[in-house]
């Protein structure tokens, strides 16, 4: 799988502060790449590096094989974290300004434009005046924006702090299908919601520092540990449960059934495979629920961090 983006060790300080320590990144062609890490990890300064309005201190960047130059800026749709329009100019007018400074023709932009506002329902803002919007509804404005033009490179800072659920959702889709139609996408976030239904690959920022990236289901086969979720019917559930944890390492399992039965995870040792563990249960009682514990992105984040803390 070819790069669309490739950072190289990159280094930036700020007087004293080191903001960002010796970062590299890849970012396959296609993907959709969550920059993950806690407030203040450097995330937003390694994208305002990406887009060329800080430059790294040391280390380089490469897009499409090429080291970054000023002509790339047109290949990048770029959200900042700090969202900023003109407040007293009008929605439709500024939209149409912003998108002609992209490069688009006037008749272009007006088409694309209408195209989106259609989609979001939002037709109806063209002649507002931007400080009459929410911060939400100002915001979906310069979603638009920075898609309008199709670059094949798309960089949202922090895209759904501001947005209530249900247009979180409606960015969260815009992604997907913008990914579906050939964008490489990268988002960063602090917060995990999303991230497991819409990253492929991810990159882990603490604290300037690098400390995770990969293929989210690479990471998530890493970070299992051969433990099974299991649901067991039998007339002496206690008894059972006892047999169980003289045997293999259990623990509670919180889930939800119609009728009583013994839950428990149950974590084997590397020697041990699924379907010893399915055979022994199924002479031991009536297995109702078997399935194996895949960590989430949000619980190795929160492990990783502390690992490293
Ligand atoms: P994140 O986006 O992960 O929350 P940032 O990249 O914005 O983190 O910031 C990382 C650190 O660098 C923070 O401690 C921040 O205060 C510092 N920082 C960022 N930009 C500047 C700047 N222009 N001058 C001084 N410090 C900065
Ligand atoms: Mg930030």
């Amino acid at each position: 799988m070819t790069n669309l983006l490739e950072v190289q060790q990159a280094s930036k300080r700020f007087g004293d502060f080191i903001a960002l320590n010796d970062v590299s990144i890849k970012v396959p062609k296609g993907s959709i790449f969550g920059l993950l890490g806690p407030n203040g990890a450097g995330k937003t300064t390694l994208i305002r590096i990406i887009n060329q309005i800080t430059l790294p201190d040391t280390g380089s960047v490469f897009l499409d094989g090429e080291p970054l130059q000023p002509h790339h800026i047109k290949d990048i749709g770029y959200l900042p974290e700090e969202r900023g329009l003109y407040k007293s100019m009008k929605v439709g007018e500024q939209a149409l300004y912003l998108a002609q400074l992209k490069g688009l023709s006037k008749k272009d932009a007006k088409e694309r434009l209408k195209y989106w506002f259609d989609k979001f329902d939002i037709s109806h803002w063209w002649d507002k005046k931007i400080q009459e919007l929410s911060k939400g509804m100002a915001q979906k404005v310069q979603f638009i924006v920075t898609v309008l033009h199709r670059p094949k490179l798309l960089i949202f800072d922090e895209p759904f702090s501001g947005f209530d659920p249900i247009n979180a959702n409606v960015i969260k889709d815009e992604i997907l299908q913008l990914r579906d139609e050939g964008a490489t996408v990268i988002f960063s976030t602090h917060r995990m919601e999303s991230v497991e239904e819409l990253c492929d690959h991810i990159a882990l920022i603490n604290k300037s520092n690098k400390i995770l990236e990969g293929k989210v289901t690479d990471i998530k086969k890493e970070y299992k540990s051969n433990t099974f979720e299991v649901g067991l019917l039998s007339e002496n559930i206690l008894e059972l449960q006892k047999t169980l944890s003289d045997k293999f390492v259990t623990e509670p399992a919180d889930f939800k059934t119609i009728e009583d039965q013994l839950k428990l995870k149950i974590s084997l040792d590397t020697n041990t495979t699924s379907n010893d563990l399915l055979k022994y249960l199924s002479e031991k009682g009536q297995v109702v629920r078997f399935n194996e514990v895949i960590p989430s992105v949000n619980e190795i984040f929160i492990k990783t961090i502390t690992e490293n803390e």
